[in-house]
């Protein structure tokens, strides 16, 4: 199938199409003895997500794990549905987002509170996942992916309190969810996912330094696949970071209302991203994961609980 990779080391990287766009969503299967799904994409994903299974030969009864890095409609929104199409599946999730994998209706009332009619062309609407079914991690956890081979997951809180990154001992690969930015491979920007209400700076920056720590071989962004490089895109990751909110700090000391802080950080940003100069399709796709609006948003509103 054309929206699947072979990244070595029984993984795959699958396409999940989020509201038919290609190369903004990853899911991974991990294959191994115990067949492991990293992140289901959206609800409306999850037909996409299990034809591409199949068609590794990975049936109803095979799947053995469905973990997602966070709880946000884009990484885990399919997690419901494909918990029907695996009834043997074990739905792995940080303890902060479990019971949202249970009873999705507070999720979906505040997704659709951001989003609007938007929110079913972009998302569709995550099914409630059985509550025994899940097992959620704390700060370190651990999924077994068969004949030795472990992912460890690490608390990652930042973009998000529910993040977890996941480090598979077979490869060294690291599934780093949103806390690294969203990467975009046509262009090989780096942008910042700063979202509200969750996003902390010292808690992002503290989860990037951890994810170094860790020592991994590659990065597979969730939005958007493999990157080899992994100490000069963790530093870029970092330093994003610091230029987003800065400049939002300048804004919003400056009195600026949310419409002018995004209008004047994006004007002060664009030249560091190549995606904005390319064509329409390519700007639109780095708009859609990390767009400026929901950034600023997301660190005005880290500011004004930090400095009330
Ligand atoms: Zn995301």
């Amino acid at each position: 199938m054309d929206n699947i990779t072979a990244l070595g080391g029984e993984v795959y990287e699958i396409d999940t199409r989020m509201a038919g766009y290609s190369g903004i969503t990853a899911g991974y299967l991990i294959l191994g003895d115990r067949p492991c799904l990293v992140e289901t994409g959206t609800a409306t994903s999850a037909p996409v997500v299990r034809d591409a299974l199949a068609s590794l030969g990975v049936g109803p009864g095979d799947l053995a794990t469905i973990v997602v890095t966070h709880i946000h409609l884009d990484h885990a929104g399919g997690v419901g549905d494909l918990a029907g199409f695996y009834p043997g599946a074990e739905i792995v999730v940080h303890e902060k987002g479990a019971r949202h994998l249970a009873d999705p209706s507070r999720l979906m009332t505040s997704a659709r509170m951001v989003w609007g009619d938007k929110l079913d062309v972009l998302f569709g609407e995550m099914a409630p996942t059985e509550a025994a079914r899940i097992r959620a991690l704390g700060d370190t956890g651990s999924v077994d992916l068969g004949n030795g081979r472990t992912l460890s997951s690490h608390y990652s809180p930042g973009h998000a309190k529910h993040h977890v990154g996941l480090i598979d001992s077979g490869t060294g690969d690291l599934y780093v969810g949103d806390a690294a930015g969203v990467y975009l491979p046509q262009t090989g920007d780096l942008r910042p996912a700063t979202p509200p209400p969750d996003f902390d700076l010292r808690t992002a920056l503290d989860s990037i330094a951890l994810f170094e720590a860790l020592g991994p071989q590659r990065l597979l962004f969730s939005h958007y696949g493999p990157v080899d490089d992994v100490q000069e895109t963790l530093e870029r990751s970092a330093e994003e970071l610091r230029v987003w909110v800065d400049l939002t700090r300048q804004a919003h000391s400056a009195g600026m209302d949310l419409d002018h802080a995004v209008a004047m950080v994006r004007e002060r940003t664009r030249e560091r991203y190549a995606a904005l100069r390319a064509d329409d399709a390519t700007a639109e796709q780095f708009e859609l994961l990390s767009g400026a609006p929901s950034n600023v948003a997301g660190i005005i509103h880290w500011l004004d609980r930090a400095q009330p």
